[in-house]
């Protein structure tokens, strides 16, 4: 037996599934979760000393790559002075600062410790600040575990089968309504009926949980449209976008402007932290200033804000988004000669430093394409790419994820894996 199993058997003893985080698990793609001792680069190695070319990069925050040289002695210097003080730190000024001048949506920004203590905070702010109490999301986005949130939800819930989590109060749950994702005239429709019972539409700009879907023209601009009409906050969900498809977040990217934002993953560097913010009217209802009532014992965490801030250093830098559009478009473009080669049906999406890759003949833009692709063929294919040391997220509802780590080197030998691993199909 392998070290890797050996330490799946031994999780599973007091680890529910063996696993933190269900979608680890390996339950979309069958087999057993892969026990990781380090990473750097573009590269992990597991328990067994087997190195992989990662394009999950911890579900999105190693942008620059894993153990970044400075991202690392950062941490390391910061470390020495404590881990954590419960009491404010000069490093979180720099960080709100820093973010607000990146996305000029936010005047204020409170952190988290991730991405679902973010969204979920939105939304009790949304509903404090409109004292109104539904809420809108889209079929197959994401946006944490928070209980108002899953229903109908993508990522580890959709690829283990179950979208709405037993456990959250059918009361609560009536309360969020969930529309078709890139169809505006299903949001004008209901908005028509209910828009002035709606707190906040909370939206993936980029959807990257039922694999990665781009928004169609017009769809987010109709977003801003019916929020604005019908007094409702627009929350753009960044977690996964934000800082990755631009250093503007995907808001920069697209030209839609929301009026709060989630963000998570690279803004921690990956350190445990999220963040969410806006204008200053909607900011100053939360505690300590107004009534809204949000906290964190770790939040703002010195380390976190270490790693995180180095993190937006490296790619707020020149050409960083550049390098990462064309290293991306390399790696699909090379996904999609391999397939066509070994006469496989395959359709991409992309954005910078995301994709999405499914085994379908019709382009997927939403929930019912990503569901309908083969979920079986891409199995096989991810078992075979790991095969040839190629690490894709364990799960068809997942997209990839490029950093800049990756060199021309390690795309040309991912595209070979997937021509082997096409063929083998
Ligand atoms: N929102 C989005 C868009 C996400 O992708 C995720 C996590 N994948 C979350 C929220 C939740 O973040 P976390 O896992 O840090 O709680």
């Amino acid at each position: 037996m392998q070290e890797t199993e050996r330490l799946f058997e031994a999780a599973k003893q007091h680890i529910p599934g063996g696993v933190n985080s269900p979608v680890r698990a390996f339950k979309g793609v069958g087999g057993t979760p892969i026990f990781m001792d380090r990473a750097n680069g573009a590269y992990m190695w597991d328990a067994d000393g087997q190195r992989y070319i990662d394009y999950i990069g911890s579900w999105g925050p190693m942008v620059a790559g894993h153990a970044h040289p400075e991202v690392i002695e950062a941490v390391r210097e910061a470390c020495i002075n404590g881990l954590s003080f419960g009491c404010p730190t000069r490093l979180e000024n720099d960080m709100a600062s820093k973010v607000c001048e990146l996305v000029p949506s936010m005047d204020m920004v409170r952190m988290t410790n991730s991405g679902s203590e973010a969204t979920m905070s939105a939304i009790r702010l949304a509903r404090g600040y409109t004292g109104r109490d539904r809420i809108v999301k889209f079929e197959g986005n994401y946006h944490g575990h928070g209980d108002s949130l899953l229903v109908k939800a993508g990522s580890g819930a959709l690829t283990l089968g179950q979208p709405s989590s037993p456990g959250v109060p059918k009361e609560l749950a009536a309360l969020t309504s969930t529309l078709t994702y890139n169809d505006p005239d299903g949001v004008r429709a209901f908005f028509a009926e209910k828009g002035d019972e709606v707190a906040c539409i909370i939206v993936e700009p980029i959807a990257g949980n039922m694999n990665c879907i781009p928004p169609e023209p017009g769809f987010l601009e109709t977003l801003r449209e019916v929020c604005d009409q019908h007094g409702a906050v627009l929350i753009f969900d960044e977690v996964m976008t934000g800082f990755r498809v631009s250093k503007n977040c995907a808001q920069g990217y697209l030209g839609v402007t929301p009026d709060l934002t989630t963000l998570g993953k690279i803004i921690g560097g990956g350190m445990p932290v999220g963040a969410f913010g806006g204008k200053h009217a909607i900011m100053e209802r939360l505690s300590p200033l107004g009534p809204v009532y949000q906290a964190g014992t770790l939040s703002g965490n010195p380390i976190a804000m270490t790693a995180g801030l180095k993190t937006l250093e490296i790619l707020s830098r020149p050409g960083f988004h550049d390098e990462l559009e064309t290293r991306t478009k390399k790696v699909v473009a090379g996904f999609e000669d391999a397939a066509r080669e070994a006469g496989v049906a395959v359709t991409t999406n992309q954005v910078p430093g995301m994709f999405g890759l499914f085994f379908s003949e019709q382009k997927v833009t939403d929930f019912a394409g990503a569901t309908a692709c083969d979920t079986a063929a891409f199995g096989r294919f991810f078992h075979a790419m790991l095969g040839e040391g190629v690490y894709l997220a364990p799960s068809a509802f997942e997209a990839g994820f490029m950093s800049n780590a990756h060199s021309d080197a390690d795309i040309d030998a991912t595209i070979e894996a997937a021509r082997k691993s096409f063929k083998a199909l």
